[in-house]
């Protein structure tokens, strides 16, 4: 294996969504042995990633890999963004989150209801070796909850480049291979197979 990576999560889904998304020989990703308490108060996705790695660095001494993800909706941009783990308020169920997000935007229109989820992927390898790659994933936010795969958002999150009105928690073999996660991991891959390659 040319790279390995310590991953910064402690979410079981995410964990496993990046485990697939870096098959072959190039980059690994093993889940950390505990999960490190990092308070996310940075302004950006990025800022939030970079300091989960930092973090889970300090602690087990090996290259870490982090990401930071969220959901912008048009309607509600002060809202969500970097703050959407924590939408509505800490301890509330993911359920009870998307209930919330359907009542916020019940006399919404349309266009208004717009929404692109966002990952950052931050690989660290030390305060000197810092990569970062972004995917991006566009959509709307449905008035219903449908579908039981998936995880957060999914139930509620309508992605545009498929045909009809499946939300994301429906698609999971779609959702594999065009979240968010899944092209920012590609443009991760690209990035460091041209690297193997030029040593
Ligand atoms: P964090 O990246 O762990 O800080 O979490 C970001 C928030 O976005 C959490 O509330 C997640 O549930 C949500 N989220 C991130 N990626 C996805 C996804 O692929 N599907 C549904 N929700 C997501």
């Amino acid at each position: 294996m040319a790279y390995s990576f310590l991953l910064a999560t402690g979410n079981a889904h995410k964990a496993h969504e990046f485990s697939e998304l870096f098959p072959g020989d190039v980059i690994e990703v093993t889940s950390a042995p505990e999960k490190v308490e990092v308070v996310e108060d940075g302004l950006t996705f990025s800022e939030n990633a970079l300091k989960k790695a930092r973090a889970y660095y300090q602690k087990f001494k090996k290259p870490v890999m982090a990401d930071d993800s969220g959901l912008n909706v048009l309607a509600l941009p002060d809202e969500l963004g970097i703050h959407t783990a924590r939408f509505g308020g800490e301890g509330l169920t993911s359920k009870q989150r998307n209930e919330l997000l359907i009542e916020r935007l019940k006399d919404k229109s349309e266009g208004e209801r717009s929404a692109t989820f966002v990952c950052v992927l931050c690989f660290y390898f030390s305060e000197e070796e810092v990569f970062f790659f972004e995917g991006r994933l566009g959509g709307s936010i449905a008035s219903l909850e449908t579908g039981a795969e998936g995880f957060g958002y999914d139930p509620v999150f309508i992605p545009e480049k498929v045909e009809g009105d499946e939300s994301l928690a429906q698609l999971s073999d779609w959702k594999q291979k065009n979240s968010h996660r899944a092209l920012a991991c590609q443009s991760a891959l690209k990035f460091f197979k041209e690297r193997v390659g030029q040593n």
